[in-house]
């Protein structure tokens, strides 16, 4: 468990920016980017002036890291966020926003979006009424997620209850219910996460 930590905190050190990948951890003094803003590795203190092709595969792997995404998951939805009217980048940060693991989060039903995705894997959510286990489903305005019936005595969902929560404009969240609504898919400017997706969109037309 010491050793994933380590890792989790190695992306964001490698990043030089908070990923927010462990949950509370990441608000306190504990976090290992406050003690550690510096890349990990032998060479990690040294700065070294980055290439055009560097940023923009740096951008991508905060986001992909941010999100966390696979490889072949990240450039999947950057093909279809580049098929869909509009702006791509500004698609491909909506598609992120959309996915069910993500608004999980963004109700504060879960500390990160990997806790996130561990609470949907495990079958806690309906969406619509119907359970869906699959992190990156995506939601869509309108969708109601909801904290399965027999999930809502346990001590997770418990806790959550007690918490006071704050949520984007484009969500919605009645925590005594343990549900939320997606009122509208985000614009780009209710989208908080710190990426430049421009350089995405580089590197992905090089
Ligand atoms: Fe670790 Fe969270 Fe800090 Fe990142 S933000 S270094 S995951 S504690």
């Amino acid at each position: 468990m010491a050793r994933y930590t380590e890792a989790s905190c190695r992306l964001c050190r490698r990043e030089g920016q908070k990923l927010f990948l462990k949950g509370e951890r990441c608000y306190s003094a504990k976090c290992a980017l406050e003690k550690k803003n510096y890349a990990p590795g032998q060479h990690g203190q040294s700065r070294k002036k980055m290439s055009e092709y560097g940023l923009q595969l740096r951008e991508k792997q905060k986001a992909k890291r941010f999100y966390g995404l696979q490889e072949t998951q990240f450039r999947n939805l950057f093909d279809k966020a580049a098929r869909k009217a509009g702006i791509t980048g500004e698609n491909l940060l909506i598609l992120l926003e959309s996915r069910l693991d993500n608004v999980v989060f963004r109700l504060g039903f879960a500390s990160s979006r990997k806790e996130a995705r561990q609470l949907v894997v495990h079958g806690h959510f309906t969406v619509n009424g119907k359970k869906v286990d699959i992190p990156s489903y995506e939601v869509k305005a309108g969708d109601v997620i909801k904290v399965k019936e027999k999930s809502t005595n346990s001590p997770k969902f418990k806790e959550v209850k007690e918490m006071s929560i704050s949520v984007p404009a484009w969500v919605t969240v009645d925590v005594e219910k343990l549900e939320g609504k997606v009122v509208a898919l985000p614009r780009r400017e209710e989208i908080d996460t710190p990426i430049a997706e421009h350089l995405i969109v580089e590197l992905y037309s090089k």
